[in-house]
């Protein structure tokens, strides 16, 4: 039998476990991917910190676990009943894992599903575990297995280092997606020089937008994230001035037609009604950063301006791979990233206060359990 390297956690609190265990072999419709590169997200560090204690409607997986969120790699092997994917193929693997029975999966609205779940990561619903044995590794191991349905191929010119970024980047583009951006609409995006708040930026440039304004608390890093295309994009540091009126000065005195709130879960409330006082009538607010803090929306005021808010979660296999094409194409430019990688054995130190100070969204940590 073959065996492979992976990370497991064992048990709360504990480091995770360096150990060899056996190379999965692929069931008929999956596939087996040699895993180049795993996101080390930012949030994996307080899911593992508050394991006990986690959201009880996100359940996480039965230990032993693989953990590792967004992996890129080389498919290795196929099973017997897939189709349009070959060995040696560059793939994302979209993590998103569905029942594929329910009504919402039998519309295609994979996100929509009661079971929803992150393989490596956390789920949705009460039918996670299922999908987890399924599906039991993430990308902190040398192969994982994944359906050929969430297999997003990878231009040439896309790094795995870059393609292990597309968790973060896909969130950010389904959100501006759903909310219709592109030429001649303006986003304001609340957080725009964390890691999804970049993201959104920089898919917002990808797909046409006219006119990108963001917020952040680091003035060095909003001029870092203004350089990335100067002439549409502008940048406010949090608190200097009313968001609803510098939005309007830098946007012909109109308010904006897109609002995403990429601010993490700790962010104040105020900071999104600040934001969605920037919308024009018919705007869209669309939350993807998962504040925990619940903003007094006037309701009667987004009537009468026919204005909405949306919440957003990840994105379809379909939507990953339209960025991959944009990607391919130059339009959504990846080069900004500084990706920091570092071999599998050294999860546990990454995880323990190991990595370098990130410079906001720019930084990609990647662990390279294959390099
Ligand atoms: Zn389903």
């Amino acid at each position: 039998m073959q065996t492979m390297l992976a990370a497991r956690l064992h048990a709360i609190g504990e480091p995770m476990e360096l150990e060899q265990v056996p190379v999965p072999e692929p069931r008929s419709t999956d596939v087996v991917v040699a895993v180049k590169a795993c996101n080390i997200v930012p949030n994996l560090k307080n899911v593992l910190a508050t394991y006990a204690e986690w959201f009880p409607y996100l359940p996480l997986p039965k230990l032993p676990a693989v953990f590792g969120l967004d992996a890129a790699g080389v498919v290795t092997e196929v099973g017997e009943q897939v189709t349009g994917v070959s060995v040696g193929d560059r793939v994302y693997v979209n993590p998103g894992l569905s029942c594929g029975g329910c009504r919402a999966c039998r519309r295609g609205e994979d996100q929509n599903c009661d079971d929803y779940t992150f393989m490596g990561y956390f789920a949705f619903g009460p039918g996670g575990q299922r999908l987890f044995d399924a599906y039991p590794y993430g990308g902190l191991a040398e192969y994982l297995t994944a359906p050929q349905q969430n297999l997003v191929k990878l231009p040439d010119t896309v790094s795995f280092e870059a393609g292990a970024r597309f968790g973060y980047l896909g969130t950010s583009y389904s959100a501006l997606r759903k909310a219709g951006a592109g030429p001649g609409r303006t986003v304001l995006i609340d957080g725009i020089s964390g890691t999804l708040g970049l993201g959104a930026c920089l898919n917002a440039v990808a797909l046409g937008a006219t006119r990108i304004l963001g917020t952040g608390r680091n003035a060095a890093l909003l001029d870092d994230v203004k350089a990335i295309a100067p002439d549409r994009i502008d940048v406010l540091p949090a608190g200097t001035a009313d968001v609803r009126d510098w939005a309007r000065e830098h946007n012909d005195g109109d308010g904006v037609d897109i609002v995403i709130d990429a601010l993490g879960p700790g962010a104040p409330a105020e900071s999104f009604l600040h934001a969605v006082s920037a919308l024009r009538r018919g705007g869209v607010a669309v939350d993807i950063g998962g504040m925990m803090e619940r903003p007094q929306l006037d309701l009667f005021a987004m009537m009468c301006a026919q204005q909405s808010v949306l919440g957003s979660l990840w994105f379809s296999t379909g939507e990953a791979q339209e960025m991959a094409e944009l990607a391919g194409t130059g339009a959504l430019d990846l080069s900004v990233f500084e990706h920091h990688v570092f071999p599998l054995e050294e999860i546990n130190d990454a995880l323990d206060e190991g990595l370098p100070a990130r410079h906001g969204g720019f930084t990609n940590f990647i662990a390279a359990p294959q390099s």
